[in-house]
Formats: C-alpha cells, sequence, structure tokens
C-alpha cells in the first residue's frame, strides 16, 4: 500500500499541524482492515489555532476583488482535475470505494463545484429599490467564519460543495472531516494554498464529533454546514441554535423509486442499480424503498437480480471492482443487523445479505422482496447495500406510502406519461426529485431535504442565500419629517 501517512492531523493557517496530545485516529483501509495512516484528533489549542487564522483570512479574503476570488477558486478546480488519478486513489483508500467510481465522482464532482461557484464569484451584487426619490440599495455580505462538517462517504465532494459556496461569498471555511475518512480534505487544503488562497482560508480539523462541538458553540463561528445523519444534525442544530448561527443541515432519507406499469424496465433497473449500491448503497440520497406497481413486478425483479447477481465485488483500487466494502466494521455489523431484522419480520431475501468470506468489511448487495410499509427496513435509513422491493397498485396508493416517511430528500420516478409524471411529482415530499433517472446531482440543481432530511439546499444559486446575508441602506434625497 502507497504512504498515505500525512505531514500532519491537521491543515492550518497554510501549514500541516500536529499535536500529538489528541486522541489517536487509525485511519483504516476498510478493504482489508490494516491501519494506513495514524492521525491525532484536535486538541483545544488546534481548534484555537484555526479559528484565529480563518477569522484573519476571511478579512483578507473579504477585501480581494470578487473576480480575483474567482480566480483563485478557479484554480482549486483545475488542480483537482489535474490531479484527479492521485486524488482518487487516496480517495478509495480513505473510503473503500471503488477507483472507477472514484475517478468520475469526487475530485472531479469538487472540481465543479469550484468550477460553477468560480464564475459566480464576481456576478454576486445587491440591487437598488427605487423608492419614488429616496431608495434603498442592498449589498450582499459574507456572514464570516464558516464550519463545515462532513459525513464519510464523500469527503472531498462534500468539504468542496460547502466550501465553494462559502468561499464564493468571501467567508473562510474551517472544515472538520469525519474521523473515519480524515485524509482527503487535507489535499484539499494543500491545493488551495497552491492556488494563491490565503493561508487560514480553507482550515481542516480532523477530530471527532467533540471537536466539532466546541466549534459549533464558538462565537466566532457564524454558520454551520452539516452533512450527517438525522440524529447528529439534531444535535448540531439545537447547539448552533444557542448562538443564532445560520445553518444548513445535509441529513439522512430513506427515498423512494416509483416504477409505474409503462416503465422502460431496463432503465428502471439500472435506476435502481445506481440508486441502492453505488458507493455500497452508503449515499443519503439512495432510492431504498423501489415501489414497483404489480403488473411489472414479477419482470423488473427477475432484471435486477439477473444483473446484479453480476456485480463484481472486490479491491477498490483494481479498476474491474464495481462494489467495495462497506466504510468500517461498525456500520457493515449495523446493516448485517437490519438484514437479519428484514428477514425476522417476513421480508423475503431475493439475493445476498451476507459477509463474503475474507478480510475487509465487504457485505454482498442485498435485494428483499415482498417488504411491507411497517418493516423497519423501509422505515430507517440503513445507509448500505440493501434495497427493498414494494408493489404498489394505483398512483394515489403510491403517492400516500411514499410520503408517509419522516424524511424527504429524494425521490423518484419511471414512467412514459409525461402529465403522470409531473402530477406525481408535485405530490412528493422530498427535496430532489428525477423523472426517469436516478442520484444524478449537478452543481447547477439545488441539493437538500425537506421534513427530517434537512435545511436550506448545497449548490446552485440556492447556496449563496445560505452563505451570504443582505444588508439594506436606505437613502434619502430630501428632508427628514418629523412630528414635532
Ligand atoms: P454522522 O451524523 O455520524 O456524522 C457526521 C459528522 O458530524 C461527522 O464528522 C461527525 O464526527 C460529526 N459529529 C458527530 N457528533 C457531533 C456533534 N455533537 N457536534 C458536531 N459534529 C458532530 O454521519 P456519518 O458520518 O455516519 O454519515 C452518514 C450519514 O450522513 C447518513 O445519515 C447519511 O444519510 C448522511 N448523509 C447526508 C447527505 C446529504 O447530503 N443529505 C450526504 C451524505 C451523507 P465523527 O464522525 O468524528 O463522529
Amino acid at each position: 500500500m502507497k504512504n498515505v501517512q500525512p505531514q500532519g492531523s491537521h491543515f492550518i493557517d497554510g501549514a500541516y499541524v500536529e499535536d500529538t496530545a489528541g486522541r489517536e485516529i487509525a485511519c483504516i483501509y476498510a478493504a482489508t482492515g490494516e491501519t494506513v495512516a495514524t492521525l491525532h484528533a484536535a486538541t483545544p489549542a488546534v481548534v484555537e489555532q484555526a479559528l484565529a487564522s480563518a477569522l484573519r483570512a476571511q478579512k483578507e479574503w473579504a477585501a480581494l476583488a470578487p473576480v480575483a476570488r474567482g480566480r483563485v477558486l478557479s484554480r482549486v478546480a483545475a488542480l483537482l482535475r489535474e490531479r484527479n488519478e492521485e486524488l482518487s486513489e487516496l480517495e478509495s483508500i480513505d473510503t473503500g470505494k471503488p477507483i472507477q467510481e472514484t475517478l468520475v465522482a469526487d475530485a472531479t464532482s469538487g472540481a465543479e463545484a469550484l468550477e460553477y461557484y468560480g464564475g459566480l464569484t464576481a456576478t454576486l451584487t445587491g440591487e437598488t429599490v427605487p423608492l419614488g426619490g429616496d431608495f434603498v440599495y442592498t449589498i450582499r455580505e459574507p456572514l464570516g467564519v464558516c464550519l463545515g462538517i462532513g459525513a464519510w462517504n464523500y469527503p472531498t465532494q462534500i468539504a468542496c460543495w460547502k466550501a465553494a459556496p462559502a468561499l464564493a461569498c468571501g467567508n473562510a471555511m474551517v472544515f472538520k472531516p469525519s474521523e473515519v475518512t480524515p485524509l482527503c480534505a487535507l489535499k484539499l487544503a494543500e491545493i488551495f494554498i497552491e492556488a494563491g488562497a490565503p493561508a487560514g482560508l480553507f482550515n481542516v480539523v480532523n477530530g471527532y464529533g467533540d471537536a466539532a462541538a466546541s466549534m459549533v458553540s464558538d462565537p466566532r463561528v457564524a454558520k454551520v454546514s452539516l452533512t450527517g445523519s438525522v440524529p447528529t444534525g439534531r444535535k448540531v442544530y439545537a447547539a448552533a441554535a444557542e448562538g443564532m448561527r445560520h445553518v444548513t443541515m445535509e441529513l439522512g432519507g430513506k427515498s423512494p423509486l416509483i416504477i409505474f406499469e409503462d416503465a422502460d424496465i431496463e432503465n428502471a433497473v439500472s435506476a435502481a442499480i445506481n440508486g441502492n449500491f453505488y458507493s455500497t448503497g452508503q449515499i443519503c440520497s439512495n432510492g431504498t424503498r423501489v415501489f414497483v406497481h404489480e403488473a411489472i413486478v414479477d419482470e423488473f425483479t427477475e432484471r435486477l437480480l439477473e444483473r446484479t447477481r453480476t456485480a463484481v465485488i472486490g479491491d477498490p483500487l483494481n479498476p474491474d471492482t464495481q462494489i467495495g466494502p462497506m466504510i468500517t466494521e461498525t456500520q457493515r455489523r449495523k446493516v448485517l443487523e437490519y438484514i437479519e431484522i428484514g428477514k425476522t419480520e417476513g421480508a423475503e431475501l431475493l439475493l445476498g445479505g451476507t459477509a463474503p468470506e475474507g478480510g475487509g468489511f465487504y457485505i454482498e448487495p442485498t435485494i428483499f422482496g415482498n417488504v411491507t410499509d411497517e418493516m423497519r427496513i423501509a422505515r430507517e435509513e440503513i445507509f448500505g447495500p440493501v434495497l427493498s422491493i414494494l408493489t404498489f397498485g394505483s398512483e394515489e396508493e403510491v403517492v400516500a406510502r411514499a410520503n408517509d416517511t419522516e424524511f424527504g430528500l429524494a425521490a423518484g420516478l419511471f414512467t412514459k406519461d409525461f402529465t403522470r409524471a409531473h402530477r406525481v411529482v408535485a405530490q412528493l415530499q422530498a427535496g430532489t426529485c428525477w423523472i426517469n433517472e436516478y442520484n444524478l446531482t449537478p452543481v447547477e440543481a439545488p441539493f437538500g431535504g425537506v421534513k427530517m432530511s434537512g435545511v436550506g439546499r448545497e449548490n446552485a444559486r440556492a447556496a449563496i442565500e445560505h452563505y451570504s446575508q443582505v444588508k439594506s441602506v436606505y437613502v434619502a434625497m430630501g428632508d427628514v419629517a418629523a412630528a414635532f
């Protein structure tokens, strides 16, 4: 295995920083279980250094001309693209995701975000509001120091999706990766410096939840953007509310994928595969409740099983591998427990369900048939390669059942009837919907959840609203009227 030990556990003020007094973080390669790097969680001194330098850098950054800021973001994007291969390999080692995925979905997705916001930076202006003589103008201002907290499934993408709009608006960011994937964001921080960003503009602080929690409560932090689970979201949102901080919450889901009787079956099967097994099922927006019309459920299931049986499970660094391991042994155990729960609840195990022999945290792609709405595997987020097939009879019925969940991150449907497609989408309680596709999340489109799946939006112009604030300036052109 290539040496991936970083020069320090944190990247602050333009350089690697180490404090061995912090609790050890073992970085484990999920395909073998071997420790590939050892880091130390941030101590209060490290957190202090990160926040102080971000505060300094933010002022310097916000004072630059917007086009100069945009240029730096564009340079970061170019470097990400130039080094895609090397960064994808690191991403695969950090997460266990297959290299054929990381080459197209991680540094490249991050680069897209930086390209998009790099171009947008110089267009972020206020407006003039005429009042018939007097007028108001608005100034779009940065919030200050933003804290990004990441989940482990997309360490590079999450860091870029948060940093790019934050920095475009003139903020600085301190990013806390998940402790199980601490490596990728450090590389990104190096690249920011190489691209000409001021030292301290994008700092990375590695550590456990407590390190992030201490920053959420720090008065120097103006905004918190979390990608994580609903329970963590609840805690972080509550802590942020104490200080009246801005928040973006990108949380979990249990999204429906609805296959109507007139759907193109091959495309629907492709979407079900992508929406359940890509990244070994560790994707927040996955369509894990696959509702299939009763008239086509046999045909759909047969093709889904046939095609899923051909999935190549193996070493993430082998370009032929399509399914890598779960991120950790703990996550694998959690998913295996859900598989047992599914069997006990009476769902029919059609494929997979076991952990292959040998090292690494692997689980076979798993498909359950005859799943019903009240089963826990149909209600709770599993975050693993477990697909549930549920059948339905009518459009009205499936819409009600699709919405009968506390989550509302995403939803998809397959039909050739375009009036039905738009009618159903209009009724689905989800932040992102797909018609005849699933799980594509271009940076040009807003992404985020409703209900318990979150607050705020990432990507597109929508994210600008969540990383800036508007100041209104009233300008009087005449005398001041007073009562006395
Ligand atoms: P967690 O909620 O466990 O952790 C998310 C992050 O929050 C981690 O960096 C974690 O640190 C940190 N954290 C934990 N406790 C606190 C706290 N009290 N205060 C501040 N920060 C804290 O999520 P996972 O990493 O397990 O990721 C999986 C979850 O993320 C799933 O629910 C998934 O749906 C969701 N997700 C949502 C996405 C979206 O865009 N909507 C995209 C991807 C994932 P540490 O890990 O060190 O404990």
